[in-house]
């Protein structure tokens, strides 16, 4: 016998015993597999996520490092000094695949402005040129700025295992 730790499509998590694997395969194809909370047969077995420590390993660099004064109370490094990471599910390598498309797409269809994007932001904002699609760079604090002064924007998404 094995026990599975289990998902159902809502998320609920439980636990069932199967005589071995493929049984268990056997019994999810033919929805024999129900969720105890809402009747679900959508499972899955649950990914595990490693506990992650919070101890970095000495000598370790943090990816971003966020100076003192940008750690201070009222500006809070938008990066977690700690890198997360995770395992991933069939669904959520999809939604990664959808991330790098998004991406793709934002960048293949907007200009690239590099570091003077607050500059270019703020021109479309008060209407000194026309709008259009955007990608650059901006500091924190031009990034604060730019959202005290309500113009919209959003960061690109980033894949923690890209390496261009
Ligand atoms: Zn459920």
């Amino acid at each position: 016998m094995i026990r599975y730790a289990l998902r159902c499509a809502k998320g609920h998590a439980f636990e069932s015993w199967f005589p071995n694997s493929a049984a268990y395969d056997k019994q999810v194809k033919r929805a024999l597999v129900t969720c105890p909370a809402c009747g679900d047969t959508k499972v899955e077995k649950a990914i595990m996520a490693p506990k992650l420590s919070r101890t970095r390993k000495r000598g370790a660099a943090p990816a971003v490092a966020a100076s003192p004064e940008a750690a201070a109370p009222e500006a809070p490094a938008p990066v977690a000094a700690d890198t997360q990471v995770a395992m991933m599910s069939p669904q959520e390598n999809e939604l990664r695949q959808k991330l790098k498309e998004l991406r793709e797409h934002l960048t293949k269809n907007s200009d690239y402005v590099g570091k003077k994007f607050p500059e270019e932001a703020r021109k479309m904002h008060y209407g000194e040129i026309d709008h259009r699609s955007i990608y650059g760079e901006a500091s924190l604090k031009d990034a604060k700025e730019l959202h005290d002064e309500g113009i919209e924007f959003h960061p690109l998404p980033v894949l923690p295992d890209e390496r261009n």
